[in-house]
């Protein structure tokens, strides 16, 4: 890949800060956009912005076969079966807000217990302590190992005829902790529990197949994968949306509406009330088209190398380096702390400097607890990441911990 190409494409990158360029290394929280996408965005506020679904004007008729184009093309992005599968939200937390409230709230019953893991980000953990509260659930968690992989054999051993749901991520966003989807569908299957995969961290890097999963629920963020923020998808497999009540009740989810009884649309539209950003969800095709026009396994091989030359450097070259989650195939993550310096400190002199990384628990406070800290610093790499942002990042972060420490 010809990355300088690539950067042309982004012109945020030539921002300075402080004086000094910017590194951006912060993509887990959300990677920028390429100007293809915006265009997309911009064509859609200046040529086709007409309401979706309600008009048999022109304009009308083609922003909503922008929309709908969408959703082919994510039907095939994900190896859904069907395009009724494939439902637009504002992102990955309303996604799983959906299923928990919506199976949640219909099937479970007081006693009944959830598998969480003690990974997620909270986006897929307080959904189901809201049910916790106003159903009397129970949620179980699947722990860590030392270098950041799920214990399976705990997993294995948190079933039993009172668990109704498995949801976990696919890739974490502190950890970069790649996890075994399929081998964790597959047990939840063993004992009929359906599995819901939150793919926020995973869509931006890996190759997603719901139907090689075998998934019950996928869930994913436009904005983390190069696309514009306020869109995500939620797959799930027909048979249990057929099932499942609204979520949430107005226009464009109904057949019918009288005051004595109201009918529902068909899939997919059954979960999507009121007017969606169809601007943006037009534009989340155009960010597929370039995530795969790149190859994400090439994209991903890029990253990789980032990861790995980084995170020797400073494992060799900063005294009292910690870097949190070492699983063998990660993402391109590292969240560190070094000695006892505060990672807020750290993350406000590295800005100084022109480097912008998260510091904080990252939504993930339960994690945070587990690994026996407040908060960590996170570095995380895309497709527009060099080796120059790397050495940059490394001299300042040298500098910083020479200054704090
Ligand atoms: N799940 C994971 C693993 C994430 O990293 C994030 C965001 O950082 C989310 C869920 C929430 O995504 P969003 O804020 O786009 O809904």
């Amino acid at each position: 890949m010809d990355i300088a190409k690539i950067r042309e494409e982004y012109p945020i990158l030539q921002r300075k800060i402080y004086g000094h360029q910017l590194v951006y290394l912060d993509n887990t929280a959300t990677s920028q956009t390429p100007d293809c996408v915006v265009d997309a965005v911009v064509r859609g506020y200046t040529t086709t912005k007409a309401n979706v679904h309600r008009g048999v004007h022109t304009l009308s008729m083609e922003a909503t076969e922008l929309q709908e184009g969408t959703r082919r093309r994510v039907k095939e992005f994900i190896n859904a079966s069907s395009t009724d599968e494939v439902i637009f939200t504002r992102g990955t937390t309303e996604a799983i807000n959906l299923v928990a409230a919506s199976y949640g709230g219909a099937f479970f019953k007081e006693g009944d217990e959830v598998i969480l893991s003690v990974m997620e980000h909270h986006s897929n953990i307080v959904p189901w302590q809201l049910l916790e509260s106003r159903i009397g659930i129970k949620i179980r968690v699947i722990p860590i190992n030392s270098v950041g992989e799920l214990d399976l054999d705990v997993y294995r051993s948190l079933f039993s005829e009172k668990t109704r749901f498995v949801s976990v991520c696919h890739a974490s966003n502190v950890l970069g902790t790649v996890n075994p989807v399929k081998e964790i569908v597959a047990e939840a299957h063993s004992h009929g529990v359906p599995v819901l995969i939150d793919g926020a961290q995973a869509a931006p890097h890996l190759k997603i197949d719901v139907t090689d999963f075998d998934a019950d629920f996928y869930a994913f963020s436009a904005h983390k994968m190069y696309g514009p923020a306020g869109v995500g998808v939620l797959y799930g497999k027909r048979k249990w949306l057929e099932m499942m009540p609204p979520y949430q009740g107005g226009g464009e989810m109904i057949e019918t509406v009288s005051f004595e009884r109201t009918t529902f649309a068909a899939l997919p539209y059954k979960f999507e009330a009121g007017t969606p950003d169809f601007v943006g969800i037009a534009a989340l095709h155009k960010a597929i088209d370039y995530m795969e026009n790149l190859g994400v396994e090439n994209i991903a091989a890029h990253e990789h190398e980032l990861l790995e030359y980084t995170t020797r450097r400073m494992m060799e070259e900063v005294p009292g380096m910690r870097i949190f989650g070492t699983a063998p195939g990660k993402c391109a993550i590292i969240s560190f702390l070094v000695g006892n310096e505060h990672h807020y400190d750290m993350g406000m002199l590295l800005d100084k400097l022109g480097i912008a990384v998260r510091t904080g628990h990252h939504c993930a406070q339960p994690l945070m607890h587990a690994l026996g800290v407040e908060g960590v610093v996170r570095a995380s790499f895309a497709v527009y990441n060099t080796i120059d942002d790397c050495d940059r990042f490394m001299t300042a972060l040298k500098r910083v911990a020479a200054m704090l420490g």
